[in-house]
């Protein structure tokens, strides 16, 4: 997820479904705390010895956080110019700025898929990604950091519903088919829930984004992208935090390096090295899209 990209008009689409579908999803602003006195959740060693608690811990993260991006709409509009003393008519592009619920979205996936939100939102993670998940996210609960999920597995489909999704549907590491799709998904968007407007949500989420650069590796996870996609989160001992944050000399880095060397001489127009060359040159990819 970024917070401003560029969408088409087909963003749309899915308007009309909002209403009926986020309608059932789980009232937000449900809290570890009040989960814990309703007994869901045990101690939290407990609980990680327990998958359905993991879950359940790990969809009340979900299913408190409000699922609003802002979004780039392009719009192209004609206008009369004045040219050489002429009056012309030109077409010009205004891009406006527009909220975008995408609430409907992972119920709309589930229910493709044919499963319970819960199951597919959760149960497509990875269990060890998600037992990293669990330690992490209840450490920035205790430091007061509030941390809330927008996104979690996505499959191929799910992808297609990405607004200005440009990249390959079974490309994600939120679960595309690539990936190994249902139960290998290793990336998660986190945002922070602490505040009563979207500005102030948004500091506390930049507060949260700097906490799993200071400690997340102590769990395990780290953010690949950095600022570019500051929301998205995987293992750092995965392909994809691995080959864009690395390092220079770790070994995904340097069979890049040796390709793209012999990239040069092969012929640069290659799709490999169109997709590598920034990478090496001037730092990380472009994140991918919620
Ligand atoms: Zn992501």
């Amino acid at each position: 997820m970024q917070l401003v990209r560029a969408v088409g008009c087909s963003a749309w689409s899915g308007v009309a479904i909002i209403l009926s579908i986020g309608a059932t999803l789980a009232a937000p602003n449900t809290t570890i705390s009040a989960l814990d006195k309703s007994g869901a959740l045990d101690s939290s060693d407990q609980c990680a010895a327990q998958q359905s608690c993991i879950d359940n811990y790990l969809w009340s993260v979900y299913a408190r956080t409000p699922k609003i991006d802002t979004i780039k709409v392009p719009q192209v509009r004609k206008v009369k110019i004045k040219r050489k003393g002429k009056v012309r008519i030109v077409t010009k592009t205004f891009t406006t700025y527009v909220t975008e619920d995408f609430t409907w979205k992972d119920p709309a996936a589930a229910q493709h898929a044919g499963m319970s939100i819960i199951d597919y939102v959760i149960g497509g993670m990875d269990r060890g990604f998600r037992l990293m998940l669990y330690h992490a996210l209840r450490a920035m609960d205790a430091a007061g950091l509030e941390p809330g999920i927008t996104s979690a597995f996505r499959d191929d489909y799910r992808q297609t519903l990405a607004a200005g999704q440009k990249a390959r549907a079974d490309n994600s590491y939120h679960g595309g088919s690539r990936h190994g799709g249902y139960g290998h998904g290793l990336a998660v968007d986190l945002v922070s829930v602490k505040g009563a407007t979207r500005s102030e949500r948004w500091a506390s989420s930049v507060e949260l984004w700097k906490w799993i650069d200071a400690h997340g590796k102590d769990f395990g996870i780290g953010r690949p992208y950095l600022d570019r996609d500051a929301p998205h989160v995987g293992p750092i001992d995965g392909k994809e935090y691995m080959s864009h944050r690395g390092g220079a000399n770790t070994e995904q880095a340097v069979l890049n390096k040796k390709r793209h060397r012999l990239a040069h001489y092969v012929g640069r127009g290659s799709a490999w090295h169109k997709r590598h060359h920034f990478a090496l040159h001037k730092g990380p990819h472009l994140g991918k899209r919620a």
